[in-house]
């Protein structure tokens, strides 16, 4: 998985990968940008074309090999959320006295530290700040630079406090990653002492093309159609449940028939029925109010001339026609009544009569 496998945000990696040739790479990095960007990838090639044995060259840039016992080491920790996992479970497992004292850490190669932020609170804990200062200043053991990978970088005050220690004087091999999609949450003088370096969300065209790679059992009308709703986010584009969203959107569309002029009312009380009580009820329902939020929301761009910017951009053929059945007036009370669908179902209200007396509002509104 050498650079040329990350994507979107070209002129980052270059950037990155220029300092890499360098050789001067920053000591303390903020790597920012939204979910699904790309932030952990992205550090953990960083760490392994440090650390690579090979250090190969591609576009005259240092690349990483994938191959060598550093970057194989290192690559366990890609998978982060099943690391994450086996810590907590490891953690679970130990005395009462001992899981307090425990703080949750990923180390897969022994100069390539993941610090993620510790359960229950999600934070970064004093404690794992305390094991980054107690062995950040040792030259590393397997590789040539010390690299700590903060992956979410929501500090508590005391162990903020610790790592600006850390930050005032790095060591010469040693780097340190804040990841984060909200740099201005970090301290003034955290930030001060970080270089920053931004990624932005993919766009659609480039989530469309990685889609055809890794989803070629896809139509190009269904890539298109998840690389608007994903939001610029990889992740969410590769694990995202196209039947589920489809079976979904066809459920709200029966929802919105009547408003639409329909008569028959059968279609509508078939799909109202199926809502169930339970928890495969809830995430049913919670899939279905996500579509309606987002058709209502493409009705408006419709009408507001902006039909480029509809997420279900696959079905504009009838997104237009629904948008001359309402007007704007329509849309606002529709999302109104959306909102208390969604309250309605926190107090527990009847899955299917609410659903019935949401679509029969709107035939009215
Ligand atoms: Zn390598």
């Amino acid at each position: 998985m050498p650079f040329s496998d990350f994507h979107g945000n070209p002129d980052v990696v270059r950037r990155v990968r220029e300092m890499l040739a360098r050789d001067r790479f920053p000591h303390a990095v903020i790597l920012s940008g939204p979910a699904g960007s790309g932030k952990f990838t992205l550090a953990q090639m960083i760490a392994k074309t440090m650390n690579c044995l090979e250090r190969p060259a591609t576009d005259d840039l240092p690349d990483f090999c994938g191959r060598c016992a550093n970057c194989v080491r290192i690559a366990e920790a890609d998978d982060l959320e099943s690391r994450f996992a086996e810590a907590m479970e490891a953690r679970e497992n130990l005395r009462e006295a001992d899981k307090r004292e425990t703080r949750i850490l990923v180390q897969t190669h022994p100069d390539v530290l993941i610090i993620p932020p510790d359960p229950p609170q999600m934070l970064v804990k004093v404690d794992q700040v305390r094991h980054v200062i107690g062995e950040i200043y040792y030259k590393p053991s397997e590789g040539r630079e010390r690299v700590y990978i903060f992956s979410d970088a929501d500090f508590m005050k005391e162990a903020a406090n610790s790592l600006l220690k850390v930050l005032e004087e790095p060591p010469d091999f040693a780097t340190i990653f804040l990841l984060t999609d909200n740099p201005s949450a970090l301290l003034p003088t955290i930030r001060s002492r970080c270089v920053q370096l931004r990624l932005a969300p993919l766009t659609a065209a480039e989530i469309e093309e990685y889609l055809a790679e890794v989803r070629p059992e896809w139509k190009a009308r269904e890539r298109g159609l998840v690389a608007r709703l994903c939001g610029g986010a990889l992740g969410r584009a590769r694990s995202f449940d196209l039947a589920q969203y489809l079976a979904a959107r066809q459920d709200a569309l029966a929802l919105l028939a009547p408003a639409m002029g329909a008569r028959d009312h059968s279609e509508l009380f078939k799909v109202t029925e199926s809502y169930r009580a339970g928890a495969d009820g809830k995430s049913k329902m919670d899939a279905t109010i996500r579509v309606l939020y987002s058709l209502l929301e493409d009705l408006l761009f419709v009408k507001s001339g902006t039909p480029e910017m509809a997420r279900n951009h696959d079905m504009l053929a009838e997104l237009n026609r629904m948008a001359e059945q309402v007007d704007f007036d329509w849309i606002v009370a529709a999302t109104e009544r959306l909102g208390e669908l969604e309250s309605g179902m926190r107090r527990n209200l009847l899955r299917s009569l609410a659903l019935d007396s949401f679509a029969a509002a709107l035939e009215k509104a």
